[in-house]
């Protein structure tokens, strides 16, 4: 790391003790901005890390709610709204058990730099809770969001922040918090949140937006090698919406995809995943894979192991943080590997990334390959700002087109500082520069 950078790391750490996802999302983008320096001291001079570390507002707040047996609960909600230079603060609510203020905060982190390579007028934030909506009732889940949605209602709005899904919240979350929002101001103000059902102000695509895009950007990456999807062996891991639809996408490409995981264990099926039988099961029955592999005659099931032992041309971490270490990265590279493409947030660890690019895998990293969630959560907001609403086939389109910039504009940013063919580069110093320059045009704030 750049040694005018390694004072500032340190107060940062020094400051946010035992947040060590968020040290973790903080040393990755700090390893890239050495170059950036160089040509622009006054990133330097207007302090624009030490301001960039620092979240613009943080809220924490308790959360109450009964369950089904009338027995009272509390959990704690958390939005921190990171940075707001590009646009309202953007990005998701995550509802899992290992929530805390340190997974918010580098979720938040890597969100703004998310945000500005999308190209889309938005800032950075993200919010959760460490609430398990697991086994719960949809009247249990209902009363926790309108429990969170009673207190985070003042500090959110269509030109101040707009949250949408992530782990743990997909449309029925977005619904019960939408409702309690329109109900507590009396605003039926469709931009405040996204992931919305389409009949009443949501976008088509969004759903598929995250796992489609991160698709897309890993067969960009393909095609810089003269590759594409087609006749790829691929291996994905979670099940999720994220998952879903990146193995849908992929299959509609010409791949096979073999294998995806829960928390429990994992499934191999050489014939390829039927994405509608996976999707009955996760989706609409919210079951466990092991019923995948009971219907689904050729597939298995393995309890407990890591997916990442399923040999695999493509790999498409679409779980968790950190589900990928340096070891299954070495496993991977020598079954045969040629690109990774995260679907999830920060799924590589450390020592994952040098694993992949030392042995000159294509890598995407998160805050680009998975950009395409928050980009039509953007379209969304444009849409409701017009009270209009967009074709699949357009929406898609649009989709498509600002993955391809993505891909583009980290290609050459990383080309342009130095690093050719190195994405985290290109991602981080990309998104980095157009955050910084807004940061000086707006003053100290
Ligand atoms: N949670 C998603 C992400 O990690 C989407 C956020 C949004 O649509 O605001 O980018």
């Amino acid at each position: 790391m750049d040694s005018r950078l390694e004072a500032v790391r340190d107060t940062v750490l020094a400051r946010n003790p035992g947040e060590k996802e968020f040290h973790q999302a903080v040393i990755e983008v700090f390893e890239s901005l050495g170059p950036v320096h160089d040509r622009h001291p006054e990133f330097l001079e207007g302090a624009i890390l030490e301001r960039l570390c620092e979240p613009e507002r943080q809220i924490i707040f308790r959360v109450p709610w009964t369950d089904d047996a009338g027995r009272v609960h509390v959990n704690r909600g958390f939005r921190v709204e990171f940075n707001s230079a590009l646009g309202p603060y953007k990005g998701g609510l995550r509802f899992h058990p290992s929530v805390y203020l340190g997974i918010v905060k580098f979720l938040g982190f890597e969100q703004i730099f998310k945000n500005a390579l999308t190209g889309m007028p938005i800032g950075g934030g993200k919010g959760g809770s460490d609430f398990d909506p697991r086994g719960r009732s949809d009247a249990e889940i209902m009363r926790f969001c309108q429990s969170f949605m009673t207190e985070l209602y003042r500090h959110i709005g269509e030109y101040t922040d707009v949250p949408a899904g992530d782990i743990g919240v997909g449309g029925r979350e977005i619904g019960y918090l939408f409702g309690q929002y329109k109900r507590i101001t009396n605003r039926y103000e469709s931009g405040v949140l996204t992931g919305k059902g389409i009949s009443w102000g949501g976008s088509l695509v969004r759903p598929e937006a995250t796992g489609y895009g991160t698709v897309i950007f890993a067969q960009e990456m393909l095609k810089t090698r003269g590759a594409s999807f087609d006749g790829q062996r691929v291996v994905v891991s979670g099940s999720g919406n994220v998952a879903i639809h990146a193995i849908a996408k992929a299959q509609s490409l010409g791949a096979t995809v073999v294998a995806c995981s829960d928390s429990a264990g994992y499934i191999v099926d050489e014939a390829g995943i039927d994405v509608g039988l996976l999707s009955q099961i996760k989706e609409v029955e919210r079951g466990r894979l092991t019923e995948y592999a009971a219907r689904r005659p050729g597939a298995s099931h393995v309890a407990g192991g890591s997916v990442w032992d399923v040999n695999g041309t493509v790999a498409l971490p679409c779980a968790t943080q950190n589900e990928l270490d340096g070891d299954a990265a070495a496993k991977l590279v020598s079954n045969g590997l040629i690109a990774v493409a995260e679907g999830a947030n920060m799924p590589s660890t450390r020592s994952a990334v040098s694993v992949f690019q030392e042995a000159g895998i294509l890598f995407g990293p998160g805050k680009a390959a998975n950009a395409g969630g928050v980009a039509t959560s953007a379209l969304e907001m444009q849409q409701n700002a017009s009270r209009d609403s967009w074709s699949f086939e357009h929406t898609e389109q649009r989709l498509t087109e600002i993955m391809v910039g993505i891909h583009d504009r980290c290609a050459a940013t990383a080309e342009e500082y130095g690093a050719p063919g190195n994405y985290v580069v290109g991602a981080n110093i990309g998104g980095f520069v157009k955050v910084a320059d807004a940061m000086l045009a707006q003053g100290l704030i």
